[in-house]
């Protein structure tokens, strides 16, 4: 086995994360030889681990020992690095958003079929145990025919850093997380959106949006609702589910949360009306004891290989990459309807 010699452009946050945390799970495939930074400060970081410090992207491009690049940069600039880099013969990891838009992203997947190169977006929510058990749920119907999707996430400590509140970089929550959340959705759902409604949040002031709610209606009958929020001091589950036998919470990365699903025993009373505010309802009552069981939410794997193993087979063995490029740009495509559906 040969592993592929990595040069990383942007040893930042996310960068020196696939470095440290990422690609040492892959070890003998994937090799970091070095790295690129704008940032001379994050350069002397990155020599303190022996990593060769190329001091301009032409000295990544020109060294013939490199394979391939990973692009962990802001946004705005993953285009440009991404098609100079596959023009000079290298495969590609780029970080998400892809790019800033559909046209953007259109340009560097023709370079990356002029070039033949490998081309392949970080989509690493794809792995997320949380979201592994949402697809379980999903594919083996343990609370029936999941109908309604909901998946958020809910920050109280708004945008972060400093090119993420800036529109020119790609900033804003919908292109930071959105593309995370909406990942996900197409991935588990497989039919065409029938109709988007969304709205941005500005709370921050900032000029990007900080959060936003959208709501997306499948052809199948499946319904979405995807939020994320920065200004959330108690948050909603990650995920809420419902199907037509039950319903699932996950509350949290931590994986906790429970299913409530019928028992399917006969003979059930049927529920008694209770006192609701200053009210009277047997709608909004509980289900009676013996109806309905709660039990553990189910263990999931992902049946395909983790990213970096992926990616080493697509370019050795000419794997199907698990996050395809036609994919990402649905994702894309569905980030700029949900842009124009928007209402400020
Ligand atoms: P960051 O600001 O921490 O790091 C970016 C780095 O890129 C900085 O060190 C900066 O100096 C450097 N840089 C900027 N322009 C450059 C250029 N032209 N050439 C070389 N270096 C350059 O940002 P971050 O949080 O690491 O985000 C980087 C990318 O990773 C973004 O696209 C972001 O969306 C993505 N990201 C992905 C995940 C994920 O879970 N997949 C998580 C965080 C960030």
């Amino acid at each position: 086995m040969t592993a592929i010699n990595f040069a990383v452009i942007g040893y930042g946050g996310m960068g020196s994360y696939h470095v440290h945390n990422i690609m040492p799970n892959e070890n003998e495939r994937i090799h970091v030889v070095g790295t690129y930074d704008v940032s001379g400060e994050r350069q002397k970081i990155s020599s303190q681990h022996n990593h060769k410090i190329y001091t301009s992207l032409e000295e990544v491009l020109l060294d013939e020992t490199i394979e391939a690049v990973l692009i962990a940069t802001p946004n705005d600039s993953h285009k440009e690095l991404a098609i100079q880099a596959l023009q000079a013969g290298k495969h590609v990891v780029c970080e998400k958003p892809v790019a800033m838009n559909v046209e953007e992203l259109d340009a560097i997947l023709k370079v990356a079929k002029e070039t033949g190169q490998t081309f392949m977006v970080h989509q690493n929510r794809r792995w997320d145990p949380d979201f592994l058990i949402t697809r379980e749920l999903y594919k083996n119907q343990q609370i029936g025919d999941l109908f309604q999707i909901e998946s958020r996430v809910q920050g109280a400590n708004g945008i972060p850093g400093d090119w993420r509140h800036e529109l020119k970089h790609g900033g804003g929550m919908l292109l930071d997380w959105g593309v995370h959340l909406l990942d996900q959705l197409l991935f588990l759902v497989d039919s065409r959106i029938e109709k988007v409604s969304a709205d941005l949040s500005y709370i921050l002031g900032d000029e990007v949006d900080d959060g936003f709610i959208t709501y997306i209606i499948f052809e199948n009958g499946v319904r979405a609702i995807i939020e994320v929020g920065t200004t959330n001091y108690t948050k909603l589950p990650r995920w809420y589910l419902k199907g037509t036998q039950g319903t699932a919470i996950i509350h949290d990365w931590d994986l906790s949360g429970e299913m409530v699903i019928e028992s399917g025993k006969k003979d059930i009373q049927a529920p008694k009306p209770i006192q609701a505010g200053v009210g009277l309802t047997k709608t909004m009552a509980p289900p009676s004891e013996e109806a309905t069981e709660t039990v553990s939410l189910p263990q999931a794997f992902a049946e395909y290989d983790p990213f970096y193993k992926n990616f080493y087979n697509v370019v050795r063995n000419q794997a199907e990459p698990v996050v395809k490029n036609e994919e990402v740009r649905k994702v894309m495509v569905l980030i700029e309807e949900i842009f124009k559906a928007v209402k400020r």
